[in-house]
């Protein structure tokens, strides 16, 4: 068994794949083919927003509209702990500074709670300008941007939403990727929409924004090919991945609604055992994992090790948060508390997840699982 098996989806693209690439490579534009432009407004209109702007990653598409917003050392940018590397990384790369917030002990998204009193706590210590809120839509259930707009609008903070696994999931009839003032997502393989290689995109209904992303992403291009209007990155998607993500497109919906299958029956069978995962009323998640967090009294390496030898596959998104990583070790403030990341750190662990887990899978999956807690 596979934690992520591409190799039942690719069964259902493997023509559109090979005909879109030999067509690639007939043609050679090999970097910013038409492929690439189809796929942008493709994207867009799938998200609702009006600009969608591809990238050469995830991590990429949050460097560029934070460099956009030419974040410096003196801006703070609130970023969740209990996410991947590059939510935080990317605010440093791009020259702000991150301040790590809670999550919430249920969805494991950004605690508004939590937020609101690391801004408080900035603005009382007159160190860094409030700037931005990196909002992580987690495991591809998206984060609670009602209440985190409510506070971006009261003290004037930009919202960028890092959706890189949230892509496909919705609250009430919004996608994810709509709720930021920009928003990014990952073209990684195992995400949710997946390419075959690195990629990503950024999101934004703001003209002026976008029209900033597309100079940023191609070295700070202006008019003038050659007069550079400002510093940026090279960072496209390559015109073979959009022909991939263009297929997978075609079956995304449908893919979709088979994780959520796979998600119920999970739930179902593991409720009373172990604590699965919250979706709050009106959300909907892309699954883009599908975590367990262990109760008191269970050991969450004892049980990996138990499944393991079932060959049940599974993985620990995230045994580090990131305030407590060695990159981070100089330049967190010490007194920096955030007890539910630090406590679910140690408890949750993910299980295979994709569209292609058959019932008797699922059901080995749940049965293993079950043994390992007896
Ligand atoms: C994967 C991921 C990224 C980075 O995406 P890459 O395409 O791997 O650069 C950023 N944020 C989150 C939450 C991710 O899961």
């Amino acid at each position: 068994m596979q934690f992520i098996d591409l190799h039942r989806q690719y069964d259902q693209i493997d023509k559109k794949v090979k005909e879109g690439i030999l067509d690639v490579l007939d043609h050679k534009r090999f970097i910013m083919g038409q492929e690439i432009k189809d796929l942008e407004a493709r994207l867009a209109e799938y998200v609702g927003v009006k600009h969608a702007i591809c990238c050469a990653s995830g991590t990429d598409a949050l460097i560029i509209p934070l460099m956009a917003y030419g974040i410096e050392k003196t801006d703070a940018i609130f970023v969740p702990s209990f996410t991947f590397f590059a939510s935080a990384e990317s605010v440093s790369i791009a020259g702000g500074t991150p301040v790590f917030v809670d999550c919430d002990k249920d969805t494991f998204n950004m605690s508004v709670e939590s937020l609101k009193k690391s801004i408080e706590h900035v603005k009382k210590e007159g160190k860094l300008n409030l700037k931005g809120i990196v909002a992580v839509d987690l495991f591809g259930l998206p984060a609670d941007f009602e209440a985190i707009r409510e506070v971006a609008d009261e003290y004037g903070l930009f919202i960028l939403e890092d959706g890189a696994q949230g892509f496909g999931g919705c609250i009430g009839e919004k996608r994810a990727c709509s709720f930021g003032d920009v928003a990014s997502t990952s073209f990684f393989p195992a995400k949710p929409l997946g390419c075959y290689g690195d990629g990503g995109a950024i999101f934004t209904n703001d003209d002026e924004m976008a029209a900033k992303i597309n100079s940023i992403h191609i070295h700070g291009q202006g008019t003038d090919k050659y007069d550079n209007i400002r510093l940026g990155l090279n960072s496209r998607l390559d015109t073979m991945q959009a022909v991939v993500l263009d297929a997978k497109l075609d079956i995304f919906e449908q893919e979709l609604v088979m994780r959520n299958k796979v998600a119920q029956m999970y739930t179902e069978a593991l409720k009373d055992v172990l604590d699965t995962p919250v979706v709050p009323e009106g959300c909907f998640s892309s699954w883009a994992q599908y975590t367990l967090k262990v109760r008191e009294g269970q050991y969450r390496e004892d049980i990996i090790e138990k499944l393991k030898r079932q060959g049940v596959p599974t993985a620990v998104y995230y045994p580090i948060p990131i305030h407590q990583s060695t990159a981070y070790a100089d330049i967190i403030d010490e007194h920096i508390e955030l007890p539910i990341t630090e406590s679910i750190a140690n408890k949750v662990f993910s299980i295979p997840m994709h569209p292609y887990l058959e019932e008797d899978e699922i059901k080995y999956v749940c049965d293993a699982i079950k043994n390992s807690i007896e």
